[in-house]
């Protein structure tokens, strides 16, 4: 990979990192123990339940990326030539992948191996047959 490569997805790290450390917050409100505030209409408590496990759901999703974003723009930082490696298995991450996830930490082989549910054989997908 050569620099102006590296320096466009440095950029892009960083416009995500200013997108999930502040920039656009997914708002959560504060202070929701205070039952006495969610207000008398029945009907609507459930549903900001929902919008704020939603909401939560999202920021921990956020967390898991802000540190992927982290590490890539460390590892951009002290170990350029490594970035775009997969942690698995060194290969180089196609260009597409990492276009679409700067922050990416696996080829999609090693990906998968990772996502595959660690169950027994009731949960594996129709392509470990083919
Ligand atoms: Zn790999």
């Amino acid at each position: 990979m050569n620099t102006s490569q590296l320096e466009r997805f440095k950029q892009r790290l960083l416009e995500i990192h200013a997108e999930l450390t502040g920039k656009t917050p997914l708002r959560i409100e504060p202070n929701r123990t205070d039952e006495g505030r969610v207000g008398g209409d029945e009907d609507e408590q459930p549903l900001n339940e929902m919008m704020q496990a939603i909401a939560s759901n999202r920021n921990r999703n956020s967390d898991v990326v802000l540190g992927r974003v982290l590490k890539a723009l460390g590892k951009l930082r002290e170990d350029p030539d490594s970035f775009g490696e997969c942690e698995e298995c060194g290969d180089e991450i196609p260009l597409g992948r990492l276009e679409a996830m700067p922050y990416v930490e696996f080829c999609v082989n090693c990906q998968g191996q990772k996502d595959a549910p660690k169950g027994g054989p009731t949960r594996r997908k129709l392509t470990d047959y083919s």
